[in-house]
């Protein structure tokens, strides 16, 4: 025997996104501006009540994306950042080890950790040579184990987006008992028209489960609070899971004034959409091989040149997410910040 479960020997790490004191880092998908002063101001109120313990229901921060959001409160739950309620939803479906969950590959880097940690048995289904989900094979690669299917759009590395019919054809193809799991981290930077809206889709399908955060369009990555919406029933299966009092009382009152502020922040984005076209525009010209990118990222695809060009950046003092041997993911950021990123892959290339 072991004093710890073998299998963890293999876990790969979550690499998180390096800070370099003086360089500008673009390797965590992060928004460059803070919180919005109501933000901050309804962060201070209730930093206050710091001695007593949060609000284990969420209750008031659940009421109001209700009302956001156009759904019954019974239909949501939230956690502590999208990444937890990743790891929940194993908890959720998953409990032999023969049982399984689905997803692309090379997709969001948690999806194989928290699998694991649920004892569950990963399948992963390779993205096409677009960089795109491939939702028929991973339609092909649903079977009889199969509990859960993680579909990510746009896609956390490489940028792209699942297409509405394209996950109304997997919806079909998977039985009623496996559940979808729709990670939208990004899609407050979606404008293709033929993106899926996992939204739209939740009232007709009951096993599917849509993923939002606060951490990226609405600047609070350290407050750690995101939300899934989906049916009664995996809804209040999530909170079952959920670690209690893990959505703390500030990141509560977070999320409520960032929903207040909503018209705000969402506005803010348009520069990231204006710049993610003049990046990869930039990074096509100087030879690179980037997919179109409807997030607030560009995937440079590079191979086995990965690592020399994340470390020819640090030289740069650009900080970058390498993901060796595949490619290298580059947040989009303000002008200055990418203008600064460009010109280290300039120099790269040339
Ligand atoms: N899903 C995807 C695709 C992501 O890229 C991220 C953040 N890197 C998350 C979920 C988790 O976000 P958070 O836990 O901060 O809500």
């Amino acid at each position: 025997m072991t004093l710890i479960r073998p299998d963890l020997d293999t876990l790969p790490a979550y690499v998180p996104g390096k800070t370099i004191p003086g360089a500008i880092k673009l390797a965590s998908n992060e928004v460059a501006l803070p919180p919005t002063p109501k933000v901050l101001a309804a962060m201070a109120e209730a930093a206050a009540t710091g001695n007593r313990y949060p609000d284990l229901a969420v209750t008031g921060l659940t009421a109001r994306l209700a009302e956001a959001r156009g759904v019954a409160p019974e239909r949501i739950a939230v956690g502590c950042g999208s990444v937890s309620l990743c790891q929940q939803l194993v908890q959720a479906t998953c409990r032999e080890p023969t049982d399984e969950v689905v997803f692309a590959w090379r997709s969001f880097e948690a999806y194989p950790i928290v699998s694991q940690i649920g004892g569950a048995t990963i399948r992963t289904v390779p993205i096409d040579a677009e960089f795109r989900h491939d939702v028929d094979a991973m339609a092909a690669a649903v079977g009889p184990n199969t509990r859960l299917v993680f579909v990510c759009s746009p896609n956390n590395p490489t940028g792209t987006v699942v297409t509405r019919a394209e996950l109304e054809r997997l919806l079909a193809a998977v039985p009623s008992d496996v559940l979808v799991a729709l990670d939208e981290a990004y899609h407050e930077y979606v404008t293709d028209p033929d993106a899926v809206d996992g939204m739209a889709l939740i009232d007709e399908h009951p096993n599917l489960v849509v993923l939002r955060t606060f951490s990226k369009a609405y600047r609070l990555a350290a407050v750690r609070v995101g939300y899934a919406i989906g049916s009664p029933e995996v809804a209040t299966a999530l909170r079952k899971v959920c670690s209690p009092f893990s959505v703390s009382t500030i990141a509560q009152a977070a999320a409520i004034a960032a929903l207040d502020d909503e018209e705000a922040l969402l506005s803010g984005c348009a520069s990231v959409i204006e710049e993610r076209v003049r990046v990869r525009d930039a990074l096509v010209d100087a030879g690179f091989t980037v997919p179109p990118t409807q997030s607030n990222f560009v995937w440079l695809a590079l191979g086995e040149r990965t690592a020399p060009f994340a470390a020819h950046c640090l030289d740069h003092k650009v900080v970058v997410r390498p993901f060796h041997p595949d490619g290298v993911r580059v947040t989009v950021s303000t002008p200055e910040e990418n203008d600064a990123f460009l010109a280290a892959a300039r120099a790269f290339a040339g």
